[in-house]
């Protein structure tokens, strides 16, 4: 499987960082060695002084396809879930002075934490779902899916130009204003309006 994430989505974000609110999506992949599950603690890696947690809405690919319509992209949905886009800031400002790719920044391991997944057909919308992170007991993150810039099935549409998905893709679809360093020690809960998606720690 392989992890599709959507940068600059939410144009809070897009400006905390001082970039350019973007024509077409940007995205980049991360491997799935970048998978961190069952609320695992996450070990902060010492290549990085500015490891920065970004709050993502997750959806997961139920169904083959390529070159998918816009319209039909919700039949592609199977799951959502809960995710952070780990990003070594520093690594990622270098890279991308010199036009470098992000690899090193964006898709080391244990980069993507992942909660449990949830049925889409749980929610009536998944254009309007507000989804937060706290860390150690503060909302540093509140984002809600109405906002992204990108919807959706555009997304999927956009993405399925250029690669098949397949079944238990996951699509990281962007991360609201309010990203920060993570410490060690420091304690990060992620909900799903009130469910309670992640609670794990940084080692
Ligand atoms: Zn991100």
């Amino acid at each position: 499987m392989k992890i599709l994430c959507i940068g600059r989505n939410y144009i809070n974000h897009a400006k905390e960082l001082n970039n350019p609110v973007p024509s077409e999506p940007v995205f980049f992949i991360k491997p799935d060695t970048a998978l961190l599950r069952n609320n695992d603690d996450f070990y902060h890696p010492d290549f990085s002084e500015e490891i920065h947690h970004e709050i993502e809405f997750v959806v997961r690919i139920g169904k083959l396809g390529k070159n998918i319509d816009s319209k039909f992209a919700h039949r592609y949905i199977d799951s959502v879930a809960l995710g952070v886009d780990f990003t070594a800031r520093d690594i990622q400002s270098k890279c991308k002075e010199k036009g470098l790719p992000w690899e090193k920044a964006k898709a080391f391991d244990h980069s993507a934490p992942i909660s449990k997944f949830i049925k889409a057909s749980e929610f009536e919308d998944l254009q309007n779902i507000e989804f937060s992170l706290k860390k150690n007991g503060e909302i540093v993150q509140l984002g809600n899916t109405r906002d992204m810039i990108f919807k959706i099935n555009d997304l999927i549409a956009y993405l399925s130009k250029f690669f098949t998905l397949k079944i238990g893709d996951l699509i990281y679809t962007g991360t609201p204003a309010g990203v920060s360093k993570v410490n060690i020690d420091d304690h990060l809960v992620g909900c799903i309006e009130d469910r309670e998606m992640l609670n794990f720690h940084i080692k």
